[in-house]
């Protein structure tokens, strides 16, 4: 079935407490398209400048299965930059910047051939473009968006309407309790439930991820990586709601069993995002290397 990313593609600088490094291709569509499209095809749609690294877009196109049709760049445009600063111990991490560039134009177009899209991911942009370009995709059946602080702060009412327009949403603990101000994540989720959606999936780091859907609720262990293999845990959310989507879109339905599934793609695809910068830990691996993970993973943490 059709699967659809709409979000950011974007130029990262990271500093993690061994190293710094600047002009990471990164994006919360990138990390998203990348890892769904080992589990089946996917289409993304995102603008960049015309500052956009030509090395970022040959790491995306080689991608099998990631369709770049709906990719716009903007020769007299900057693409969106982001900094990020992570703690000791790698949980947690502070904006340094957000340079919205053209994320602050029109949003991208949609392309024709997309808008009979089924499943429909909203990645990390401003809700007001989610809620723009979610209506583009005319035979949608399931959308799930993500959100973040920033958005949560400064477009709260416009994030209030997209929230009535999706199936499900995935957030972290901490913009769960930004967003509803209890900072218990199944409490929070619950109050989540009340605001629209069908499902809310918390992700809570290295304590995995909680699904709390209207039937019923599901949690996934974090893969066990050794911390030595953690290089930079940038990209792991949106990497986790592409296995997620991936799997759901595969199977083609939205139902709590295909979603509680998804969490284990997601936890797994997640866990190559982690051991290197960028999209660096996705590039190198192969379908056989997730689904020996996703074994190890069944037998480690005893998922069933
Ligand atoms: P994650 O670590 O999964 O939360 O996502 C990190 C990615 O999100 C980075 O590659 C950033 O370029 C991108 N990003 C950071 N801030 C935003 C934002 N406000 N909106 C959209 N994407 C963002």
């Amino acid at each position: 079935m059709p699967l659809v990313v709409t979000g950011t593609i974007g130029v990262d600088t990271i500093h993690t407490p061994t190293a710094q490094v600047e002009g990471v291709a990164g994006g919360s569509a990138a990390y998203f398209a990348a890892a769904a499209s080992f589990l089946g095809p996917v289409r993304i749609v995102a603008a960049v400048g015309g500052d956009w690294p030509n090395e970022h877009r040959r790491s995306l196109e080689g991608f099998a299965g990631l369709c770049t049709k709906g990719l716009e760049i903007r020769p007299g445009s900057r693409t969106f930059a982001w900094g990020g600063r992570y703690f000791e111990n790698l949980n947690r991490r502070e904006t340094l910047f957000t340079e919205l560039g053209v994320l602050q134009e029109e949003p991208p177009q949609v392309p024709k051939e997309y808008r009979d899209s089924r499943f429909v991911f909203l990645a990390n942009t401003h809700p007001g473009v989610q809620l723009r370009l979610l209506r583009s995709f005319e035979r949608r059946e399931l959308v799930v968006a993500d959100t973040m602080d920033l958005w949560i702060n400064i477009a709260r009412d416009d994030l209030r309407t997209l929230l009535k327009e999706v199936d499900g949403v995935i957030l972290n603990d901490s913009e769960s309790a930004l967003l509803t101000e209890i900072p218990n994540a199944i409490s929070a989720a619950q109050a989540i439930l009340e605001m629209g959606p069908r499902f809310v999936v918390v992700k809570k780091g290295e304590h995995g991820a909680v699904l709390v859907h209207r039937e019923g609720v599901a949690t996934v262990p974090a893969f066990p990586s050794p911390l030595e293999r953690v290089i930079d845990p940038t990209g792991a959310g949106d990497t986790f709601a592409g296995g997620l989507m991936g799997h759901v879109a595969r199977v083609g339905r939205g139902d709590l069993a295909t979603l509680q599934a998804g969490l284990a793609w997601g936890t797994v695809l997640a866990s190559f995002t982690i051991e290197s910068f960028g999209l660096d830990g996705l590039r190198r691996i192969h379908r056989a290397d997730i689904d020996a993970r996703i074994e190890e993973f069944r037998s480690v943490a005893r998922i069933g």
